[in-house]
């Protein structure tokens, strides 16, 4: 079998800046723009049905009453119990829209005041 002729190895001559961009781009990892693309699309997908939840959640919340025909509450308050290192705080969230009231809302102590029905809630 008959070697390959092997081309004699040409010196070259490169400045550091031309070595560099060898170097860079050697290192950075190869992207298909196919999955690139998909990639983006996805992501653009995702934030638009996120846009559209927060939305939906938003207006349902907004539409809300959090209240029953009789003028009680839906909102269900937990207090975390105290203990060690652990301040005591209460939340609630509205049985109807699934609105969390957090101490600091503004809507938090105006539906805090107003009474809960609870007769109708099985424990
Ligand atoms: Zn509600």
């Amino acid at each position: 079998m008959p070697e390959k002729e092997v081309p004699q190895a040409q010196p070259v001559t490169l400045t550091m800046e031309q070595l560099r961009t060898i170097l860079e781009d050697i290192k950075r990892p190869y992207v298909d723009p196919e999955v690139e693309a998909r990639l983006q699309r996805a992501r653009a997908r995702i934030r638009a049905q996120r846009e559209q939840s927060e939305g939906e959640r938003k207006a349902r919340e907004a539409a809300c009453p959090h209240v029953r025909r009789d003028g009680t509450s839906t909102v269900a308050w937990l207090t975390t119990p105290a203990s060690d290192g652990i301040t005591p705080f209460t939340r609630g969230v509205c049985q109807r829209c699934i609105k969390l009231f957090l101490p600091g809302d503004p809507d938090f102590a105006r539906m805090i005041a107003v009474p809960t029905g609870g007769e109708d809630v099985v424990y």
